[in-house]
């Protein structure tokens, strides 16, 4: 008897409802089993916006991936009509020895990007919101810019309906184990037979995925959006650029322009700032002095910035040792199951080619785009990331 299906993809987050899009849109018959509602906010795809740049300072590596994600962005914009990037530039800041400014300024040359480097007075000039200190520089970026998470991930389950993909909802898998020369998934309300496996857990990884060797750390992150002191005017996408901004100290924090209208204010978060937490367990109250210090902080590079605080919101990052991604063919099960979690972070700018290398993985059992940086067995010996401050 032939499986039901030639794919299941578990978890229609970020990257799951992307591989279920290029899979239906191969025309592979497609099961999509998510835990919760369609664009749910308790996973790492919320929150309004994420930051999108090519040069990349984690590593020069990422940058092939980028030029591509950007075309498949542009294709979803087209295909469903949905605001999907704005891309108004953005800035790299720190001193010029700074892993965010001399990174980017690596992948920049090695890729042959279009990029301008700042001196602090040329920053203050261009963007007057943003007050760099004289010993800072900037790389900027004409084509950064943010993406919109919930009309990506419901613009991705929109093409993958539309294509024939069967998506389940508040249908948590709850195991899954070989059958003939597939896989069995089981659920509370029924068990499907598939050729293939896609598992895209996001935080949920420590708990589905334990047998792939990945030491992953759960991380409770805040957003915080602030109405600007002196009138939301100066922080529209016109005068304000995304940022990523390294202090003296290693600690960076990002942001975004005022994007939502009147009154709603621009959003800021520290990079990597967050306490380890799991998805069951995570507070989700922002405390006053978590408030205060992310305020103390930004009234140091943009004073303007946090005048009245808002809101903010809690999201999870599930990071590895190396910060890198794990997408791969399961080390124990090569044939049948794929997997891509531990996204640190960073893999939201990534999420449409990383639905097109699952595709390919699940379908063929390669894939031509340089993936080489994601292999599990990197991280096989290492330990679990240690708690940052
Ligand atoms: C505050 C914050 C800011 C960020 N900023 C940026 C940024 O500026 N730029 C950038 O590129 N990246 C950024 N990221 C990272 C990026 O958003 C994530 O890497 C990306 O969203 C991860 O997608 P995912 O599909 O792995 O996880 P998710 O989108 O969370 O999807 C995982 C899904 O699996 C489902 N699931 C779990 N268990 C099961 C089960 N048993 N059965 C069925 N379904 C299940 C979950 O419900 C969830 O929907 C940020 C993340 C956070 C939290």
């Amino acid at each position: 008897m032939s499986p039901t299906y030639d794919v299941i993809v578990i978890g229609l987050g970020g990257m799951g409802s992307a591989a279920a899009h290029h899979l239906s849109a191969r025309g592979a018959r497609v099961l999509g089993l998510e835990k919760f509602g369609p664009v749910h906010n308790r996973g790492s795809s919320h929150g309004g916006s994420r930051i999108t740049r090519q040069s990349y300072f984690e590593d020069p590596a990422y940058v092939p991936l980028l030029l591509r994600a950007y075309e498949l962005y542009d294709d979803l914009a087209r295909a469903t009509g949905r605001e999907i990037a704005i891309l108004g530039g953005g800035v790299m800041v720190g001193r010029p020895d700074s892993r965010t400014v001399a990174g980017a300024l690596r992948s920049a040359r090695e890729w042959d990007l279009p990029h301008e480097m700042l001196d602090a007075r040329e920053i203050r000039r261009r963007f007057p919101t943003l007050t760099p200190r004289d010993d800072e520089v900037a790389l900027y970026e004409k084509k950064a810019g943010l993406l919109r998470p919930e009309n990506t991930v419901a613009a991705h389950l929109q093409l993958a309906t539309r294509q024939g993909a069967e998506l389940h909802f508040e249908e948590p898998m709850i195991r899954w184990e070989p059958y003939r020369d597939g896989v069995r998934v089981h659920t509370a309300e029924d068990s499907y037979t598939a050729g293939q496996l896609v598992i895209c857990p996001g935080a949920w990884a420590p708990r589905l995925l334990t047998d792939i060797g990945v030491p992953c750390r759960i991380e409770r992150q805040v957003m915080y959006w602030f109405q600007p002191r002196n009138g939301v005017r100066p922080f529209l996408p016109e005068n304000h650029p995304i940022y990523v901004w390294e202090d003296a100290h290693g600690v960076q924090v990002y942001g975004f322009p005022a994007i939502d209208g009147p009154g709603l204010g621009a959003k800021v978060a520290f990079f990597r700032k967050g306490t380890e937490t799991t998805p069951e367990t995570i507070d989700r109250t922002v405390r006053e002095e978590e408030i205060r210090a992310m305020a103390d902080h930004m009234s140091g590079c943009i004073p303007d910035l946090p005048g009245t605080f808002l809101k903010a919101a809690t999201c999870m990052y599930s990071t590895t040792p190396d910060e890198h991604f794990v997408i791969a063919r399961h080390p124990a099960h090569p044939d049948s199951v794929t997997v891509a979690c531990g996204f640190s972070g960073h893999g939201f700018k990534f999420v449409p080619v990383v639905g097109e290398i699952l595709a390919d993985l699940a379908l063929t059992g390669t894939t031509a785009h340089p993936i080489g940086l994601f292999a599990p067995a990197r991280l096989a010996a290492a330990p679990a990331p240690g708690a940052r401050t």
